[in-house]
């Protein structure tokens, strides 16, 4: 009897450490699986460092949509000096139209942020009304005249420079002032070719293969110098004359510009042609009131003159309002 309850006890015994023995393997296993699976997961997350920059990627904001018949009208000019030539007004002209523009409510834009606006690229708010002030070829007084006016009605401009003048005469803008006004946020530098010559000249002159090389090199080679000698993106062209045709427009895509002003008295819409950005010329006619004429749409009469005008040799507002559109219609075309 004894003999059998010390037999039960050993299996009893032997039983509880063999049960004890398999559960703890099982958990064994358990925690394997848990830590290799808990490493995948950690993989998989991938997450940063601590403390490291954590920058969420949030969807890009809609640009707001132009409304139908959103107009940016661009002015093109030369020269300022006191004694204004066809080409030229005088600064005091120079500040009377932007004094004009500021109190219609005009926003001043570069040329790229009117494109980018055209584009879908402007990311502010939609400026109620927008106007670009362009110079083209470099004379001195942009930076002379037109920059400290910038600077004190906090206003933009586009300026399109030939490389080749750049600082050769004391009429020519030099590249240190080129890069002050460039850093100064105010002014945007582009390209109008190396030496300005007219691309009607050179066809006349040039078989079709040698017109594409040089026109290619005009293109090419001062958006290149201009970056490179001022640390900018050069983003636009203003083609010599004024003028285009689908080969510049071809060519001027091809040299890597984002597009390209002519001369043609038209404010650009939402529908223009990139290659052909359309600018009103401006000459010594432009007084404040043609200038007004043509931001404001305001269609303009022709008038016969009055006897009295006639006699006195006195002019209306309206005549000089009509000579101006007439001379800018002629003479747009025959832009520098
Ligand atoms: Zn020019």
């Amino acid at each position: 009897m004894k003999a059998i309850k010390i037999l039960h006890t050993i299996g009893s015994t032997i039983a509880i450490v063999g049960l004890m023995l398999v559960l703890l393997k099982a958990g064994q296993v358990t925690c394997e699986r848990m830590r290799d699976w808990c490493e995948k997961r950690i993989e998989r997350v991938s997450l940063p460092e601590f403390g490291a920059k954590v920058t969420p990627v949030l969807p890009k904001p809609k640009p707001p949509p132009l409304p139908p018949g959103y107009s940016i009208f661009v002015l093109c000019y030369h020269d300022f000096r006191e004694r204004p030539n066809r080409w030229s007004i005088s600064p005091k002209r120079l500040e009377a139209h932007i004094q004009t523009l500021r109190a219609l409510g005009f926003s001043f834009l570069t040329m790229s942020e009117a494109v980018d606006l055209l584009t879908g690229r402007w990311n502010g708010r939609l400026p109620e009304k927008a106007v670009v002030i362009t110079v083209d070829d470099g004379f001195r007084s942009a930076y002379t005249v037109l920059f400290p006016l910038l600077k004190c009605y906090n206003a933009k401009a586009t300026l399109f420079v030939y490389t080749e003048w750049i600082g050769k005469t004391s009429a020519a803008l030099t590249w240190e002032q080129l890069r002050e006004m460039a850093q100064s946020g105010l002014v945007e530098i582009a390209s109008h070719t190396v030496t300005h010559t007219y691309p009607r000249r050179l066809k006349r002159s040039l078989s079709d293969e040698q017109f594409k090389r040089r026109v290619e090199w005009e293109f090419v080679q001062s958006k290149r110098e201009l970056e490179q000698k001022l640390g900018v993106k050069v983003e636009g062209l203003a083609y010599p004359g004024g003028h285009v045709d689908e080969t510049l427009k071809a060519l001027a895509r091809k040299a890597g510009y984002r597009w390209a002003a002519v001369v043609n008295p038209k404010p650009i819409t939402v529908s223009v042609d990139l290659y052909a950005l359309p600018r009103y010329g401006v000459s010594s006619e432009t007084t404040v009131a043609a200038l007004k004429a043509w931001v404001t749409k305001q269609p303009i009469q022709l008038v016969r003159h009055s006897h009295r005008a006639k006699k006195t040799g006195k002019t209306t507002a309206n005549m000089r309002l009509a000579r101006n559109k007439l001379s800018t219609r002629i003479t747009a075309h025959r832009s520098r």
